[in-house]
This record gives C-alpha cells, structure tokens and sequence, in this order.
C-alpha cells in the first residue's frame, strides 16, 4: 500500500480448514484483528478451502468456535455476512475462472499445453546445460492467441500461466516488518495461475479475493514471504492496488524447533480445555513478538485494540514459554473479584469435576465466595481449584491423607498434642462463630501454650482435614470445611498421630 493509498483499512485472516486453529494461526488473527481495531478499520474472516482433500466442514466449525473463543469478532465473513461474500475460497471458483480468462484476454496470462513429462524434460535440460534458472522455460508464452484458443476449445488439457514482464525487473516486497525484500524477478518463472483440473492456485486465489475484498494490509506468518512477490506479480496484472505486507514470524518451542506436539498444546481449543482465560490467552500471544512499550507483560484487550500497531512487531522467531503464559493466566484469575471467580471459575470447573451438581449447590453464596477467596491466590490454571477443593467434597471416613505428609506431620513427636489441643479450642466454638478470623483466634495461643512451633501445630491439622500439608490459610480451610467436619477428621487422626 503506497502512502498515498487512502482506502479504509480492511485486513483479513484466511485459515485454511485442514486442521485446528494453532497458535501460529491464532497470533495471526490477533494481529489482524487488532490491527483493525485500532486503526477503525474492517476485520474479515475468510476461509480458504480450495484444497479439497485437506479441508473439512468440520475443521471450518472448530476455527471459528475457536475464533469465537478468543474473542476476535470479525465484521465480514461466514455467519456475518458481508457485501465482498461468498466468504468460502469454494464457493468463488467462477470468480476465479473469470478473472483468470480476463487476464488471457489482456495478454496477461496465455494458455499453457506442457504436459508434466515435457517439463520435466527442459527442466533436467537446463540443469544438464548448467542454467541457474530451471524453471518454466516460456514453451507456451509464444503461441498465437486464437491457435491456443483453438486447442483449449477442442478440448487440449491446459493450464493458465502469468506473463511475468520481460522488462519488470526486480520486485521489492514493502515489508512492515521485514523491510524491503528484493526478489529477482526472473527467478518468479511464468507460474500456473490455473491448474489443469479447473481450480485455481493459492497465488492466485488469495490475490484475487484481497483485490476484490479491498483488503489494504496483509498481516500473515512469513513462512508466505516467499510467495509475496509472485502475489505482486497477480495484483499488477489485474491492476489492483498492491497492500502493503507484514510477515510475523513463526512462533517455536523452547528448543528452537517448530512448535509441535513435542512441545505439548499447539491448538487453540487444547489451551481453552487446559482451562486458560481467552483474555490471558489472547494478551499472551500478542505479546509475543508485540511490545508496545517493550516491558509490559499484561496488556488489557482494549490497549490491545487501540494501540497495537505494526512498527514495534519483531522479526525474529517468537519462542512459546508456557511458563510465562501460566504466569499471565494467574494474573487474569488473580485480578478477578471473588464473586466472578466463584462463578466463573469455580462452579463450572466443580462440576465439570463432577463434585457439584449443577442447580443442586451445596452450600450458601456466602461459601462460595469464601472458597473463591481462599483458593484464588493459589490458582494458575481454572483446573487448579479441583484438586484444591476435592477435601470439602469427600466424605470424612474417605479422605485419604497424603503418605509423605502424614509421616512427616502426623509423625512427629509433639503432633497428638497438637491435635488434641486444636480440637479442645475448636470444640468451644459453636456453629454461628465458626468463621475464619474466631477459628483463627481459637487456634492462635497454641503454639506458645505447648511451646511448638506454628507450622508443627497448624500442619498435623491441616493433614488430619485436607489430607495433604498445603491449604489456604488455617482459618478458611477449617471455616469452609464445617465445624462438624473438622472435629471429626481430627478425632481420626489422632491414633495417626506421635
Ligand atoms: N490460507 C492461507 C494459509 O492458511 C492464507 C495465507 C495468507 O494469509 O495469504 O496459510
């Protein structure tokens, strides 16, 4: 795009439906869509289907949940709608073939009837003679126009070659992140435009939809930089406007390599079941290879939307470090009120556990943001507060205490007394005061009283209740289980205990 291209910013993300949504693809996205957010311009979604053998419905439906999941609403595409529509590759082959034919009455494309065995033929030729170039040797370029023609309508297998300008020279890709690229434009060959069996090729499909969708930046992984001045070559012989590019580039695993399976999540929809927030999600990708101030490592949607801009995008690969995601996911939970956390966080992940059952809660709203509360500050991942809850949702005969915990709490000398004195203070409690902050003053003068340490008091009975030695703070841990609860995990312990 030329600076003096005053069209309205419209980009687009054009997956193709051969598999999931990735996180190579999912950054993509986010920079497309948030490119068009901050500049008030259009976010389109097209689905890039021509590929027929790799292509379902059902990958189709899986990329725009996940879409959806992330929160990219996009203004033109399938279930939107749109004045550029069809938004399906399949559904504009006519399109194609139009334009296609258009560009061979121009004299910008020419029929070519090179069978795959006469190419391969010149191409070994030219390797024998010793020519660098050992591509397309413009057998076809020469023929007279109405004797193609004539073969084409007698039925000759063809395809539908691009004339590359003699004279075009060099083709300089304007790169927004990489800079000017220079390609030599005869290494760019005189490639098919369209295939023998009537279906066009990716260079030309995606030219022909981004002309005729207005798209003005192209925003995409640069494993396609190397197709962009082939695609430059499309745009001028249709005489369209040529958007200016921005190739992100590919994101890798820890060791450099591809991320892959080996890595562990590559799909978008394995992130949304490992329970990690949209928004964390969303905030972690775009930072990587994003900064808009080269420090913050949480950045809100709507700083995303307003401020990310295509100057401070890196070049260099990104490298995935789901540990730094984890980190930004626990300050999305952390960050939420408690009520949300309940709501959002915990029920769905209890039942989803099967230890709540929907519409049958067990307890008040008050427990539940006291659980919310408590378990928050400990929670990584939504999935954490499973195993964190799973104590208040066991019978007392059924809690199984953790080995090594029990051996290292239970069984020290000093844990019986312990016990007995927790149980003594706490059975003086009555029902309407057991809440964190009196169970707490209950428990308190222990420690000095048999001249123990805190954690050789508070340990042994937070074993004997939770059944392992980490647990929110004593007080809540006891306040959630109930005191009918608590006093009879203790009296189970104690012939346990030293
Ligand atoms: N369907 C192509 C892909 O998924 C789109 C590439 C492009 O953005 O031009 O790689």
């Amino acid at each position: 795009m030329s600076s003096n291209d005053t069209r309205p910013v419209r980009v687009r993300f054009a997956p193709s439906p051969t598999g999931k949504l990735h996180v190579g693809g999912a950054r993509t996205a986010i920079y497309n869509w948030a490119f068009a957010r901050a500049n008030g311009g259009t976010f389109i979604l097209r689905i890039d289907d021509t590929d027929p053998t790799r292509s379902t419905e059902e990958n189709t439906q899986v990329i725009l949940r996940a879409m959806r999941w992330l929160g990219l609403d996009w203004d033109e595409g399938p279930e939107v709608g749109g004045d550029c529509g069809p938004y399906w590759q399949t559904e504009r082959l006519d399109i194609y073939r139009e334009a296609a034919q258009r560009l061979v009455a121009e004299g910008k494309a020419y029929y070519c009837f090179c069978t795959p065995d006469e190419l391969e033929a010149s191409r070994k030729a030219a390797a024998e003679r010793g020519d660098s170039f050992q591509g397309y040797q413009r057998t076809c370029r020469s023929i007279d126009p109405a004797e193609a023609q004539r073969r084409v309508d007698a039925g000759e297998p063809y395809t539908i070659r691009i004339k590359v300008p003699e004279d075009r020279g060099d083709v300089i890709v304007h790169d927004a992140v990489h800079g000017d690229v220079t390609f030599n434009a005869r290494e760019l060959d005189d490639f098919i435009i369209f295939r023998s069996d009537g279906t066009p090729t990716y260079n030309f499909a995606t030219v022909v939809d981004d002309a005729a969708m207005g798209i003005t930046h192209i925003i995409r992984g640069d494993d396609h930089l190397s197709n962009t001045p082939r695609q430059i070559m499309v745009y001028e012989a249709l005489g369209a406007p040529t958007p200016l590019f921005a190739h992100i580039s590919m994101i890798l695993g820890a060791d450099g390599k591809k991320l892959s399976k080996r890595h562990g999540a590559t799909s978008v929809e394995e992130y949304r079941d490992a329970g990690y927030l949209s928004d964390a999600f969303v905030n972690y990708l775009a930072l990587l290879g994003w900064a808009p101030d080269g420090e913050s490592t949480v950045i809100s949607r709507e700083r995303l939307a307003s401020e990310f801009s295509l100057d401070h995008v890196s070049k260099n690969p990104a490298i995935m470090d789901p540990k730094k995601l984890d980190f930004v996911n626990g300050e999305y939970l952390h960050a939420m009120s408690d009520a949300d956390f309940a709501e959002k966080i915990v029920l769905p992940q209890l039942e989803a556990a099967g230890l709540e059952h929907e519409g049958q809660l067990a307890h008040d709203e008050a427990w539940y943001t006291l659980l919310a509360s408590a378990l928050k500050p400990r929670t990584t991942l939504s999935a954490d507060v499973v195993a964190q809850a799973r104590y208040l949702y066991t019978a007392d005969d059924e809690l199984e205490l953790d080995e090594k915990a029990t051996n290292k709490w239970l069984g020290k000398q000093g844990a019986r007394a312990a016990l007995e004195a927790a149980r003594d203070a706490l059975v003086a409690l009555d029902d309407a005061s057991w809440e964190p902050a009196a169970i707490e003053a209950a428990l308190d003068p222990i420690p000095e009283r048999l001249e123990m340490g805190k954690g050789k008091v508070f340990q042994p009975i937070r074993v004997a209740c939770v059944g392992s030695a980490a647990s929110p703070g004593i007080g809540e841990t006891l306040a959630l289980l109930g005191r009918e609860h608590t006093l009879a995990r203790i009296e189970r312990a104690l012939p346990l205990a030293q």
